[in-house]
């Protein structure tokens, strides 16, 4: 862990996930979608390295973070509840597998949205949006992370489906193999898929069933 880092802000995006800013090193770069390692930076904690991706972007003058916690892991992201402004945490070089490499669907569960946020936000900033769509899977309308900065950059092609709770506005269920049909993932140029392990294996094999390449899947998983 290379470097050190000090929280600037700290705030509650939904119920249970953290938006936090840090200062930058001078010098330390990424790309949008990558992640790093994050300690925090007190007795105890400083061995319990855990990956988070960058949700700002690397010409910013700050690094920003979007973190979910889990309090019945009873490990780092629970931690991050007593963490206050001026409080540090140590960090490793940027690494990860997304990275954005043309147009097509982000498919994202839960915290995978984050390499999706730094890479929109970079389409955005670059005016290229267009031609993009993402699939968001979430429990409830109340765990969608950044609802409605996604709803101004895609607009209709931003597709909401919740597990756990029936709204008007949005689909109800799991992402199979219809649901991404009638997304027309069939003939989709690229997918960026991100979420959680089971989430992941599923929809890779509906995808490879759907006729997608393995050079057309840029995948990475939240384990
Ligand atoms: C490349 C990458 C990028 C990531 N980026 C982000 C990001 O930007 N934002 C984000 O929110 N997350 C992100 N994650 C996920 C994030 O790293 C984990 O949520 C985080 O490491 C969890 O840490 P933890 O210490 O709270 O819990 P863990 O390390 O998962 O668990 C701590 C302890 O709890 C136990 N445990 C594990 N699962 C359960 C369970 N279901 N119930 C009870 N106990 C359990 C474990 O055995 C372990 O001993 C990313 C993951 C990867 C791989």
């Amino acid at each position: 862990m290379n470097y050190k880092i000090q929280v600037k802000k700290i705030e509650n995006v939904t119920h249970d996930v953290l938006h936090l800013i840090t200062d930058k090193p001078e010098g330390y770069t990424f790309t949008p979608g990558q992640a790093t390692e994050l300690a925090i930076d007190k007795d105890g904690l400083r061995d319990e390295k855990r990956p988070f991706t960058f949700t700002s972007l690397p010409e910013d003058n700050e690094l920003e973070f979007t973190i979910k916690m889990y309090p019945s892991h009873e490990g780092v992201t629970d931690e991050l509840a007593n963490l206050n402004v001026g409080d540090t945490f140590l960090m490793g070089d940027a690494w990860g597998a997304i990275k954005y490499q043309g147009e097509g669907t982000f498919i994202a569960g839960g915290a995978g949205i984050t390499p999706f946020i730094a890479i929109l936000k970079d389409l955005n900033r670059k005016n290229k949006l267009r031609g993009h769509q993402l699939i968001f899977a979430n429990k409830t309308e109340k765990d969608i992370i950044y609802q409605q900065h996604i709803e101004a950059w895609l607009g209709s092609d931003f597709h909401n489906i919740l597990s756990e709770e029936k709204t008007d506005k949005h689909a109800h269920g799991r992402i199979d193999k219809d649901f991404l049909q009638k997304h027309h993932l069939a003939t989709a140029k690229k997918v960026y898929l991100c979420g959680p392990p089971p989430m992941m294996k599923a929809l890779q094999s509906d995808l490879y069933a759907l006729g997608l390449s393995r050079e057309q899947l840029i995948a990475e998983d939240l384990a």
